[in-house]
């Protein structure tokens, strides 16, 4: 398979799910906008205008190590290895010995050809990590509406009345996007309203900042149903024609007991009557989720409460309404989409399901096996044990919120570990086979925003060396495992066959066509932008109410409880240098005589990071806010309970 040649005509930023358009500017390492749905105004953010600006040091050949000992090879024979190794580990354990791990900022091609090798070689242990960073939101979107996806354009923000957004900070995440939609709408008189423990950019601009505790979103928006409810606000044509479980709904909010909900949030009971009324007297309202709102005690849902609430009133279906869930890296829709997941083929379909297996069949030729695959994360628990060999797309698993020391042993305990990576990491030191791969701006292919836009990549920048895209890389290790049996699976003359492929066997992108996706880009299932708006994708055509959540919150005793930002999935590159100090209410301060600039020491008791503080009195009393990559090893020790501290005490003067 042949990439395609740079060209001019643009690309997609590779820097957030937003997917805005650019193409490199007359000093090629600044990128210049161009004029898309995604951004309209063609403005780009700091981040996206150096788009351009690659890795340092680049991979540029492939490389095999043997006991040790690195050596430079020819594609072909690195290919070869890969394969030879693979197989033996086939022959020795079986196919789910094998684990594939894709990526979120890699193309819906690239993951969809890796499904494919992994599946075509007879196992579905493969698997992105952008998967778990909107688990909670993506499957109550998937179990009660249909879809794991953002269900309006983000054009239709300009349309709504009423814009929640919680556990996000769209405006220093997606920025673009929150200046082009959330920001003219508010100018245009609709009531912004955020809904996390931390106040930042996003809140600058809000009309209401409710700041519950850390975990306790979803007594909010239950909070907030009961108000709706007792206003009258119920839209109950929308309700009695689109919806099931509205009387159990109904008897759960008559026994939900408010009082102790608010106290348990710390929330004020008259900020949610106030918001409660505006909801309900609105036309439109949209809600904006981020990874804060996915919680960390695993006991209640905010996004099945928030789902109740935007069925309550009426407001799935319709432009200017909606849930939109706030991904952070280019791809994490398409990843998903094109099926890099261990019990859904592509298009969402469950490994389960016998006809979408056959319908895979018909286009492969080889039938998808029936038992889900194992998570990234349990994949990665059984390297060195169940799990032998391991193809590894753009991820770096040896950095992250685990144990460093036990992941590099997990990696070393495997048979082979093939890494395909732009630049040197901590990971492709372990690997057996190394790859180099081409950077976001230098690939062909489609890309799928946070809005389900398709959009078309077109190499920017030339690939240097050796380094070919993950997709050529991919097809051609395909072509080398089914050459021995004289079988085509992977044989596609360009990347337009690898995506119109895509779209023959997930039904969501049938009717697309890489021809015709031309510069604007298309939504799918449906340019229409709208998901749901005459039935729900469930078997009844129906969607479902949930329940109120659990009115419980653990005290955690003895500290600050910590919110971290900028998480994998809502930031890509180096944090901002105003991310990095710890932001703590001027009254938590005051008691420990700590003052903005201060050195201080933050520790859960087994783990402690040295950073700088930053009196914000727009965070929670008794919550302090770190960025992630500060936070890590904090993160690691799995508690939300923190001490802080000054690095040096005050001194005190006198006897
Ligand atoms: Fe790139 Fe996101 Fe910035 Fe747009 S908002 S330029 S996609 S980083």
């Amino acid at each position: 398979m042949t990439d395609d040649t740079p060209t001019e005509t643009g690309t997609v930023c590779p820097l957030c799910g937003v997917g805005c358009r650019l193409r490199p500017g007359a000093d090629e390492s600044r990128a210049r906008g161009v004029t898309a749905p995604p951004n309209p105004n063609g403005r780009l953010c700091g981040s996206g205008v150096g788009a351009f600006d690659v890795a340092d040091e680049r991979l540029t050949e492939p490389v095999v190590q043997d006991e040790g000992d690195r050596r430079v090879v020819s594609c072909e024979a690195a290919y070869d290895r890969v394969v030879e190794r693979f197989e033996a580990v086939v022959d020795a354990h079986g196919p789910d010995a094998l684990a594939f791990l894709g990526a979120p900022h890699c193309t819906n091609e690239e993951n969809y050809l890796l499904q494919k090798l992994a599946r075509t070689l007879g196992t579905n242990n493969v698997d992105n990590r952008a998967r778990h960073c909107h688990s909670s939101t993506t499957r109550a979107l998937s179990e009660r509406l249909g879809y794991p996806a953002t269900t309006n354009a983000l054009g239709d923000l300009l349309e709504a009345d009423v814009i929640l957004v919680a556990g996000a900070n769209p405006a220093e995440r997606q920025p673009v996007a929150f200046n082009s939609f959330v920001r003219p709408a508010v100018n245009d008189g609709a009531t912004l309203v955020h809904v996390d423990p931390v106040g930042n950019r996003t809140t600058r601009l809000a009309d209401v900042h409710l700041a519950p505790r850390p975990d306790t979103d979803a007594l909010v928006f239950d909070l907030l149903s009961a108000a709706v409810f007792e206003r009258g606000g119920v839209d109950e044509a929308f309700v009695d024609r689109r919806t099931r479980g509205f009387e159990e709904f109904t008897a759960a909010l008559e026994s939900f007991d408010r009082e102790r909900a608010a106290a348990v949030a710390g929330v004020d009971s008259e900020q949610i009557r106030h918001v409660g009324e505006a909801v309900a007297s609105a036309d439109r309202v949209a809600a904006l989720v981020g990874t804060g709102v996915e919680g960390t005690d695993g006991r209640a849902s905010a996004p099945e409460a928030l789902l109740n609430l935007l069925l309550l009133t009426g407001n799935v279906g319709r432009r200017g309404t909606g849930l939109y869930v706030l991904r952070g890296l280019v791809n994490e829709q398409g990843a998903t989409d094109a099926g890099c997941v261990p019990d859904r083929l592509p298009g969402h379909r469950p490994v389960t399901d016998d006809d979408a297996r056959a319908r895979i069949a018909a286009e492969w030729g080889i039938e998808p096996p029936s038992t889900p695959g194992r998570s990234a994360s349990e994949l990665l628990s059984s390297f060195g044990d169940s799990i032998h060999g391991a193809l590894v797309v753009g991820e770096n698993p040896a950095i992250s919120k685990r144990d460093r020391k036990w992941i590099r042993q997990r990696l070393d305990a495997l048979d082979v570990l093939v890494v395909l990576d732009l630049a040197p990491s901590a990971t492709t030191r372990h690997a057996d086979v190394v790859l180099p791969a081409a950077a976001g701006v230098e690939k062909a292919g489609t890309a799928t925003n946070l809005e389900r836009r398709v959009q078309r990549l077109r190499p920017g920048a030339t690939t240097p060396g050796a380094a070919r895209s993950d997709a050529a890389i991919l097809a051609s290790l395909g072509q080398r495992f089914f050459e021995e049996a004289d079988e085509d699976h992977f044989e596609y003359a360009g990347i337009d066959e690898v995506f119109d492929e895509l779209t023959r066997v997930a039904p969501a992108y049938e009717g697309l066509s890489f021809t015709e996706i031309g510069d604007e880009g298309q939504q799918w299932p449906s340019d229409d932008g709208v998901l749901y708006r005459e039935t729900f994708a469930t078997t009844d055509g129906l969607a479902a109410f949930g329940t109120t959540q659990p009115i419980e919150h653990s005290a955690r005793r003895g500290g600050l409880e910590l919110v971290t930002g900028g998480r994998s999935s809502e930031f890509y590159g180096n944090p901002r240098p105003d991310d990095c100090p710890l932001r703590i209410h001027p009254e938590d301060a005051s008691e420990r005589s700590i003052e903005t600039g201060d050195a201080v020491v933050v520790s859960t008791g087994t783990a402690a990071v040295e950073t700088s503080a930053t009196l914000d009195s727009g965070t929670r009393r008794g919550t302090v806010y770190l960025h992630a990559s500060v936070a890590d090893p904090l993160l690691r020790d799995d508690t939300a309970a923190v001490t802080v501290r000054l690095t040096v005490p005050p001194v005190t003067m006198g006897g």
